[in-house]
């Protein structure tokens, strides 16, 4: 088998550490009016908008919040916003539990390929502090996880679809885009993946498994 893996919050933690800056920024914007949920909404409807222009990363999300700022509460723009963003960049990489063992085991008796979207030199700094690349085949990482991509790496693959599989948190880019490229899916819910990635995940009987840890794909693989 060709197992696909995605990275951030199915490999490491990642969605935890922007979470943690957007509480900091709602607090320190301190709006006068608006609450914290609706500073919120205003953040999610700026990264809507902007991710198909610069797609993600840190960079794109440090733009981000300085244009809510600049939209919601011009006076208090300021430096302070990248040098939040920056803890994100900075803290060491956080494996899952149970993912270093569990890729020891399946790298033996499958293809790994570490299949990630984001800013590359971004993704591959964390792919190199994660250590993990060592247990990986090959790596790819894409500006964006659509069922295009995911054609275009099952033709390059040159497998048969129903011997690959796309292992990830998120229903939106893991999920949905490669049981629609005709590939199966092993979909591990992350309770901090990014609202941005929320969907309801496709009906697709006998091509997707659900499982509620990374270290179970021993059972199946
Ligand atoms: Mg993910």
């Amino acid at each position: 088998m060709i197992l696909l893996i995605d990275a951030d919050d199915t490999l490491w933690e990642n969605n935890i550490y922007f979470e943690r800056v957007i509480d900091h920024f709602v607090v320190r914007l301190n709006h006068p009016h608006m609450t914290h949920a609706e500073v919120r909404a205003a953040i999610d409807e700026v990264e809507r908008a902007n991710t198909k222009l610069h797609g993600y990363g840190t960079e794109s999300f440090t733009r981000n919040l300085r244009e809510v700022c600049t939209r919601l509460a011009p006076e208090a723009a300021g430096d302070w916003i990248a040098e939040l963003c920056r803890t994100i960049t900075e803290h060491p990489i956080e494996v899952i539990e149970g993912v270093r063992e569990t890729l020891a085991y399946l790298q033996v008796r499958h293809r790994l390929v570490m299949f990630t979207k984001g800013n590359p030199a971004e993704q591959f700094g964390k792919i190199e502090r994660s250590g993990l690349s060592a247990l990986f085949h090959e790596t790819r990482v894409v500006k964006e996880k659509d069922a295009a991509s995911y054609e275009a790496m099952s033709a390059e693959l040159d497998q048969p679809k129903d011997s690959i599989w796309m292992i990830g948190n998120s229903p939106k880019s893991d999920i949905n885009p490669a049981l629609a490229a005709g590939l199966r899916a092993v979909w591990i819910p992350h309770d901090a993946t990014w609202v941005l990635e929320h969907e309801e995940v496709t009906a697709a009987p006998g091509r997707l498994l659900t499982l509620s840890r990374f270290s179970e794909l021993r059972d199946w693989f």
